[in-house]
């Protein structure tokens, strides 16, 4: 052993070889230093899977794994030697198979060949399809066919459309303002306040108001007596007048 090495087996950094198992029959490992002989104080639980069987002369389907070391079953799973699957008869979709090894049986009943899907009536539009061995029925409910949307009234911006198959109607409420497509322009609310401003739907009389930066917009000042010029704003009719001096 060098120098270096026997230096840091002493101060606790061993050059550690496999694990390997105490003693045969107990799963628990353990591993030496290589130079010094020493065995880590830390230990590792691992059993060794072997290959899977069935427990013997059992009959049952149940296989297990075994550990190759201590024997413990560490895993198990059931798994049946199915035959073919035949039907009860000519007339049914119902299938029955046998394990070979155990004798448990099994079942089922799905429907492989089917008619065409058809609607039940010119007006519906729920379809169905038989099974063309047992004859059970499907059924399912197709699509709508919508028309085009249409207000529901000449007063109502809500929108109706309707199943040209079967009737269904589908409803478009007016939620947001885009629903509406006839708004008035904004106007004063007061007379003199340009701030609040409302509009409404032509067609359903929807109001709706807003709160703006107070902008007049100003006429020219027109002279209302020798001192005194005058201008109105044109959207809310505010007045605001100054005084002139003598123009001659
Ligand atoms: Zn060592
Ligand atoms: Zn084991
Ligand atoms: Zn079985
Ligand atoms: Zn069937
Ligand atoms: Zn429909
Ligand atoms: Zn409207
Ligand atoms: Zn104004």
């Amino acid at each position: 052993m060098g120098l270096a090495g026997k230096v840091a087996c002493q101060v606790g950094i061993h050059s550690w070889q496999r694990w390997r198992y105490r003693e045969f029959g107990n799963c628990t490992k353990v591993r030496d230093c290589r130079r010094c002989g020493t065995i880590d104080s830390h230990t590792r639980f691992e059993h060794s899977p072997s290959e899977w069987a069935y427990i013997a002369n059992s009959g049952e389907c149940t296989m297990i794994q075994l550990c190759s070391n201590c024997s413990a079953v560490i895993d198990h799973r059931v798994e049946h030697s199915w035959a073919e699957w035949v039907y009860e008869s000519d007339r049914s979709c119902v299938r029955k198979q046998v394990c070979s090894r155990c004798g448990e049986p099994q079942s089922r009943n799905d429907h492989e060949s089917w008619t065409k899907w058809e609607f039940t009536s010119p007006d519906s539009c729920d379809q169905s399809r038989k099974c063309t061995r047992c004859g059970y029925t499907d059924s399912r409910s197709a699509p709508h066919n919508p028309g085009i949307w249409e207000y529901e009234a000449p007063n109502s911006c809500d929108q109706v459309r309707f199943c040209l198959r079967c009737r269904h109607r589908e409803t478009r409420y007016a939620m947001s303002e885009r629903d509406h497509d006839n708004w008035t322009e904004w106007r004063p609310v007061h007379a003199g306040d340009c701030g609040w401003q409302s509009r409404s739907c032509s067609r359903c009389g929807k109001k709706e108001m807003r709160q703006r930066p107070p902008r007049h917009e100003w006429s020219e000042y027109e002279p209302v007596s020798a001192t005194t010029e005058r201008r109105r704003c044109r959207h809310c009719g505010a007045e605001e007048s100054r005084k002139v001096g003598n123009r001659r």
